[in-house]
């Protein structure tokens, strides 16, 4: 996980404007109001999704691409999808042009999953939702896991839901703060 992040450019997901902050350890703002995730959060949603390589992983909330160039270095493929088409088309770009030939970008409400694919032995919401979707646990593989801030506006709890064979466990990771995850499932806007 730190190799990868170590060799993906995070210049390249962020606005011209704030290329010289782009190894600063905190969020920045991205298009249409959203923010790409600090390097620290991106790093402990990965290490709590405990990839293996083999894995097909569903991620909510492309925005500016970093979180899924990260994921494809450490999984098989990447399904990424945003409700911001500006976002995603521009997320497609800098993945393209980097080689991340194993990550599809689609343009939805991902508080529904992507039931045409499912199910994923992992999924990522990077965006806070005031509950964990139910239509998310019913796409997460037996084995799988899920990471998904959840609670208030600000702040949320970052959560870690595993489909063990005692059924689905929920365990708390610490504070955090996202942008709204907004869709039928979630926020409304
Ligand atoms: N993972 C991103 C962080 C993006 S911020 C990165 O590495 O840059 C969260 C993103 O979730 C925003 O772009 C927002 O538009 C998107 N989002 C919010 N609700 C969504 C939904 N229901 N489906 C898909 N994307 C959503």
């Amino acid at each position: 996980m730190l190799a990868a992040i170590a060799e993906v450019p995070r210049w390249r997901f962020v606005p011209a404007e704030s290329r010289a902050e782009a190894w600063a350890d905190r969020a920045l703002p991205i298009a249409a109001g959203q923010t790409i995730s600090q390097p620290y959060m991106v790093a402990l949603m990965t290490q709590e999704l405990v990839l293996v390589g083999t894995e097909t992983v569903l991620e909510i909330g492309t925005g500016s691409g970093y979180q899924a160039a990260i994921l494809s270095r450490l999984c098989r493929r990447v399904v990424t999808i945003e409700r911001i088409p500006e976002l995603s088309l521009g997320a497609k770009q800098v993945l393209e042009s980097l080689g991340c030939t194993n990550v599809e970008c689609l343009i939805g409400d991902g508080s529904l999953g992507c039931a045409e694919q499912a199910p994923f032995d992992r999924i990522i919401v990077t965006a806070g939702a005031p509950k964990v979707p139910p239509q998310l646990c019913e796409q997460l593989e037996f084995g799988g896991r899920l990471v998904i801030p959840t609670g208030t506006h600000q702040p949320q709890m970052l959560q870690v839901v595993m489909h063990t064979a005692q059924g689905i466990v929920t365990t708390d990771v610490c504070p955090c703060s996202f942008v709204p995850l907004i869709g039928a499932a979630a926020w409304s806007e």
